[in-house]
C-alpha cells in the first residue's frame, strides 16, 4: 500500500506520522516555505505540472489511496487532486478541519475572498493585522491603511505602502496575540477561516480586546470528494479500517 498525502500543514504532518511506518507513505509539499518542517515518511517537494502530471505520478509510483491533506485555502491543487484521481482511478479522500465559530462577544465579518476582505476594511480603523499570508498581499496594495503582516517567509511587492512584516510561524500563543494587538494598537484583524488550533488564539485576543475579525471564508471541498475532520479519520480511511 502506498499513500500519498498533499501536504503543507500541521495536519498532513500528523497523518504522515500516524501512517509511517504502517505504511508506504509519500507527503507532497509545494515547495513554498524555505525551511519546511518535514513530515515523517518520504517526501517530494515541487509541483506536479496540473491534473494530467498529478495522475502520472500516482501510476508511475503506484499509489493506491490519495489523502488531500492540503491547507483549506489551496483550491487549486484540491481541485486537480480530484481530477488526477478520477482519471488514476484511485480513491481520493480531502482531510479539512473544522472552520472556525465565533463565539459570544466575536465581531466578525464574512468576506467571500480577499478582495472583499480588503472592501470590508473601510470604516474599520487604521491599523491592520493581516494574517492570510504573504501570497495574496497585492489584493490589499491599494488600501490607505497601515498594516502589520505577519507571514513565515518575507511577502514581496506588490503590498500596501504602509506595511510593517512580522516573520514568525505558530503555533502562537495567547498571551502572545493579546501583546501584539496592544503593542501595535490594532483596530481590525484580518484571518482566513483556516480553523487551525495553533492560529486560534488570536481570535480570542481580539475578542478579549474588542476587536473586529474580517474572516474570509474558505472554498468549497471539489464536488463528490469524500471528507475526514481529523488526521486520525483519514488514517483510519487509508488503511481501510473504520477507527484507528
Ligand atoms: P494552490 O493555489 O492550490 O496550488 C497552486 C499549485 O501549487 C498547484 O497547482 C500545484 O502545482 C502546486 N501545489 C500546491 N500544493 C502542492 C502540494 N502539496 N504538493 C505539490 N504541489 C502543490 O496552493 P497554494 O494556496 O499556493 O498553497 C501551496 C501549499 O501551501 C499547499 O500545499 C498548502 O497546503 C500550503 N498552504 C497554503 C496556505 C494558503 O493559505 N493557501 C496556507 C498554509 C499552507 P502543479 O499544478 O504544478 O502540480
Amino acid at each position: 500500500m502506498h499513500v500519498l498525502i498533499l501536504g503543507g500543514t500541521a495536519e498532513a504532518r500528523a497523518l504522515a506520522g500516524l501512517l509511517h511506518p504502517h505504511t508506504r507513505v509519500t507527503s507532497s509539499l509545494a515547495g513554498r516555505v524555505a525551511n519546511p518542517r518535514l513530515p515523517e515518511g518520504e517526501v517530494r517537494i515541487g509541483g506536479f505540472g496540473g491534473p494530467d502530471g498529478l495522475a502520472r505520478w500516482i501510476a508511475e509510483h503506484g499509489v493506491d489511496r490519495v489523502i488531500d491533506a492540503t491547507h483549506p485555502f489551496a483550491e487549486r491543487i484540491s481541485f486537480n487532486a480530484a481530477r488526477a484521481a478520477a482519471t488514476a482511478h484511485v480513491p481520493l479522500l480531502a482531510l479539512r478541519r473544522p472552520g472556525w465559530v465565533p463565539a459570544e462577544g466575536d465581531d466578525w465579518r464574512e468576506a467571500g475572498s480577499l478582495e472583499e476582505a480588503a472592501a470590508a476594511l473601510d470604516g474599520l480603523g487604521g491599523r491592520v493585522f493581516l494574517t492570510t499570508g504573504r501570497m495574496g498581499l497585492a489584493v490589499f496594495a491599494r488600501c490607505p491603511q497601515w498594516f502589520l503582516v505577519r507571514s513565515v517567509d518575507a511577502p514581496e511587492p506588490p503590498m500596501p505602502a504602509r506595511t510593517e512584516v512580522l516573520l514568525d510561524r505558530g503555533p502562537f500563543t495567547l498571551e502572545g496575540e493579546r501583546e501584539l494587538l496592544r503593542r501595535h494598537r490594532i483596530d481590525v484583524l484580518v484571518t482566513k477561516d483556516s480553523g487551525a488550533a495553533a492560529t486560534a488564539p488570536k481570535l480570542r485576543a481580539a475578542r478579549e480586546a474588542g476587536v473586529p475579525v474580517v474572516v474570509v471564508r474558505r472554498p468549497p471541498v471539489p464536488q463528490g470528494v469524500e471528507t475526514a475532520a481529523s488526521p486520525q479519520e483519514a488514517a483510519a480511511w487509508a488503511l481501510g479500517r473504520t477507527e484507528l
